[in-house]
């Protein structure tokens, strides 16, 4: 997979977020609700701990995915300490203007009319951060200060009465440890543009709809995915759309791209890559190999 930590860069983005957090008082991590755990930096949570740090869990982008998976994960991790887990769509203006009051709830300490609720966005690329801010700025866009001794990019804005609102800082890649959260990833954000790797996302995707999603399929495609694993999904997929190469063989990439693209957009269906079942069950056969 070609996102990856490198152990210089994991130390400087620890260090930033360590000091940017040692300034806030409530932590947004935003991540993906249809892969939560895969789009999450494990590194926000040890911090925020180590920092006694309440977090409002942003399972975003939740138009997209299975609800009962996002319920799942909500019951998942409003279990664990300091945490309470919202899914959201920061596209809908309305979701994103709950979130001030949902950090006001996890930190009443900053609640006695002197002191300013200092949040803080965290996450990895592509789940939604920008997304959120732009509509949380809305409301009240002011530049209160850039922080250059934090970083050189990250801004801290005045959200109205008494509330800052201070970017990611820094780059929080996700941290790959099992070789399905690479996959979840490529298939959900688009990363490695590359045909064998579209390929091999897409098959990996194709998987997991054919074991939890079979219905959709059958729908979108009109295949009868009881007949299919992974590799024979592509190639009926790839036949039904007329995906053809010079010579008449199948054209598996263009094949990937269809998959991978209706995936992206949504128009298979609500679809969750992950649920804590199915992590629990990955980690265990993982770990056992
Ligand atoms: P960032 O890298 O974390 O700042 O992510 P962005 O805000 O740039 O969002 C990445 C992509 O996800 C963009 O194409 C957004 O339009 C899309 N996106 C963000 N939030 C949502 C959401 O709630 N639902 C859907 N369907 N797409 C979203």
């Amino acid at each position: 997979m070609p996102i990856q930590w490198f152990p210089g860069h994991m130390a400087s983005a620890r260090k930033k977020a360590a000091d940017a957090m040692a300034a806030i008082d409530v932590v947004i991590e935003v991540t993906d609700a249809r892969l939560p755990e895969a789009s999450s930096n494990p590194m926000i949570g040890e911090l925020r701990r180590f920092r006694n740090r309440p977090c409002l869990k942003l399972l975003n982008k939740a138009d997209l995915a299975d609800p009962a998976a996002t319920q799942a994960w909500m019951d998942f991790y409003n279990r664990q300490p300091g945490v309470k887990a919202v899914a959201i769509s920061a596209k809908s203006p309305s979701d994103a203007a709950r979130v001030p009051a949902l950090c006001r709830q996890l930190a009443p300490h900053r609640d006695d009319g002197t002191k300013p609720l200092r949040m803080m966005i965290m996450g990895i690329p592509n789940v939604g951060k920008s997304t959120l801010m732009n509509a949380l700025l809305k409301r009240k866009v002011a530049k209160v200060g850039d922080e250059p001794a934090v970083t050189k990019h990250q801004q801290t804005l005045d959200l109205g009465p008494g509330m800052t609102l201070t970017d990611t800082p820094g780059m929080m890649w996700p941290k790959i440890d099992y070789d399905s959260d690479g996959y979840m990833l490529a298939a959900s954000h688009a990363i490695g543009r590359n045909a064998v790797i579209d390929e091999e996302v897409a098959t990996f995707l194709g998987g997991i709809l054919l074991e939890r999603y079979p219905a959709l399929l059958a729908a979108r495609y009109r295949v009868d995915p009881v007949q299919l694993d992974g590799p024979a999904l592509l190639e009926a997929v790839g036949r039904r759309r007329g995906c053809l190469v010079k010579g008449g063989g199948l054209d598996l990439e263009k094949a990937a791209l269809i998959l991978l693209q209706d995936y992206r957009d949504g128009v298979l269906g609500r679809i969750s890559l992950e649920t804590p079942e199915s992590r629990a069950r990955m980690i265990a056969v993982a770990d056992a190999a």
